[in-house]
């Protein structure tokens, strides 16, 4: 509910049918500004009769969208990603406010993904090919591939319109109608890009946006029988909860889940010159990125100067307000998350980790941003491999530094923990590279380079970091059901 003397902060609604609907129960919940600390919005509390209202309008727009021509749906799209474009300014800005981000990130990063997310699937439909075998003189199969339905979109707060444009551009461009539900803690972009969709006529119905709690209206979306498929991103124990949910329901399941992701730093490298791509794999967006390395592994004969040069570099990282394009290093995501770091860090001390630098909030903040959730980048040495902080995911500026002797101790360091969703390996000797990355088991590995991104390759993770693949052909499979034809000649 909205709290007394809040009543006057900018309302953001559910967008169903195509268009602003109130929460049913008339119920919202506080959009916070990381960086300061105030409400500067409430969003729609929903729960399972806004779903159930979202659900019934996707399910009628159904057959009118998977029927319409490939080249109408990539058209809406690309005018759809255009219209972003237009007001790019805003979008950043909003993205900065809701999750404190650093402004210039969410201009680097965020809304250009967002954009090449909408217009690669709006291209690559019009290129995707169908599957026919000839077997001998006797018959022939081809694959006809179907919109599944109502798609259930589940996406986080760490990238927002990044995230939530992955799942909605594939799911659409296939002829899928979509209920999506945001993060409650960074709605302002999913509502604008709602907004978006209706100016440039995407038919009432195909792209529903329900905000709310995980537990509420996420909860509702998973569980209801009119939604046959369900793409999640979000932390493993969430993805759990999920898939048990869907799975007496056999829904089609996609889960890009969380990370403890190895960043592997042999002693050939020419440590100055990655420097500041180690720095960015650890530190970007306060080290809120699924793909983040949070554990350095160093060969020893390298680690004395390692870190002297890597903590020197994270000590220039300027901590401050991310509204100022200066800024590199912003607020994290909420209060609570915060203090969840903060016990990671303390665990680390007590354990007898030495705190290299960082550890403890910033105090010499602007005034603007004095009570913001903000904490110094973090790098902890001396701590075991198997500790809660080198095995579990912290999702905040907080790495350690971990030795390693050989190759093979290397690999077994890397792959030692539940998570395998990237890792990135350092080294110029190319052998040593392309036999490690094939050894690692990680659904992505980079070699020489950090969240280098081309949308047509494979996506996901192994063991606790999900189940299924994104990206190209992957999310155009997902998304669609395929039926096999067999024709005798
Ligand atoms: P959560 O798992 O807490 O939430 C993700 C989304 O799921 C939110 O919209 C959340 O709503 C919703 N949700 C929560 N509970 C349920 C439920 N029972 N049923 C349905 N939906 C639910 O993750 P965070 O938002 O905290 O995001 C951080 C996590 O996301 C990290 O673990 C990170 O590694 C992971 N991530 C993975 C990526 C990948 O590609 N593998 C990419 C980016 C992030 P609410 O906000 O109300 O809780």
């Amino acid at each position: 509910m909205s709290p007394a003397g809040s009543t006057e902060l900018p309302r953001l609604p559910n967008h169903i049918d195509g268009r602003a609907r109130m929460p049913l129960a008339d119920a919202w919940i506080d959009d916070i500004e990381p960086a300061t600390g105030r409400t500067h919005a409430l969003v729609a509390a929903s729960d399972t009769s806004d779903v159930d209202l979202a659900v019934d309008a996707a399910r009628r727009a159904f057959p009118g969208w998977a029927a319409t021509p490939v080249a109408e749906r990539s058209r809406l799209l690309l005018a759809l990603a255009d219209a972003v474009e237009a007001e790019f300014d805003a979008y950043a800005a909003a993205e900065s406010r809701d999750s404190g981000k650093p402004i210039s990130l969410a201009r680097r990063l965020d809304i250009p993904r967002a954009l090449a997310n909408l217009r690669y699937f709006a291209t690559a439909i019009l290129h995707a090919e169908s599957e026919l075998r000839v077997t001998d003189a006797d018959a022939f199969d081809y694959v006809v591939r179907r919109p599944r339905g109502v798609a259930g979109l589940i996406s986080p707060w760490n990238l927002p319109l990044y995230l939530l444009t992955w799942k909605i551009a594939p799911a659409l461009v296939t002829g899928n109608t979509v209920v999506a539900k945001p993060s409650e803690l960074t709605p302002l972009t999913a509502t604008m890009l709602a907004e978006a969709s209706a100016a440039v006529g995407l038919p009432p119905g195909v792209l529903n946006i329900v905000h709310g709690r995980g537990p509420a209206a996420g909860a509702a979306l998973v569980a209801h029988p009119d939604v046959p498929a369900i793409s999640f991103t979000g932390g493993t124990l969430t993805g759990s909860a999920i898939a048990s949910a869907a799975a007496p329901r056999f829904k089609a399941l996609s889960l890009e889940l969380g990370g403890k992701n190895p960043t592997v730093v042999f002693g050939d490298v020419d440590l100055d010159a990655i420097l500041p791509d180690l720095v960015r794999s650890s530190f970007w967006n306060q080290g809120q990125i699924c793909l983040c390395g949070s554990r350095l592994l160093v060969e020893r004969p390298l680690v004395d100067r390692f870190v002297d040069r890597f903590v020197g570099a994270v000590e220039t990282l300027r901590i401050g307000d991310p509204a100022d394009p200066a800024t590199d290093q912003g607020a994290l995501i909420s209060e609570a998350h915060r203090a969840k770091v903060e016990r990671y860090i303390e665990l680390g001390r007590t354990l007898g980790g030495e705190i290299l630098t960082g550890g403890e909030r910033p105090n010499d903040l602007p005034d603007r941003v004095s009570d913001g959730y903000f904490i110094r980048p973090t790098v902890i040495a001396g701590l075991p491999a198997d500790c809660a902080i080198n095995q579990e995911e912290i999702f905040g500026p907080v790495v350690t530094i971990l030795p390693f002797d050989d190759e093979a101790e290397a690999i077994e360091l890397a792959n030692g923990t539940p998570y395998g969703l990237a890792a990135s390996v350092w080294t110029n000797d190319l052998k040593r590279a392309h036999r490690v990355a094939g050894r690692l088991d990680s659904g992505t590995v980079w070699v020489n380079t950090w969240l280098q991104r081309d949308l047509r390759v494979p996506f996901g993770g192994m063991k606790q970091s999900g189940v299924g693949r994104e990206g190209g052909l992957e999310a155009l499979h997902f998304f669609t059901e395929p039926t096999n034809v067999c024709v005798a000649l």
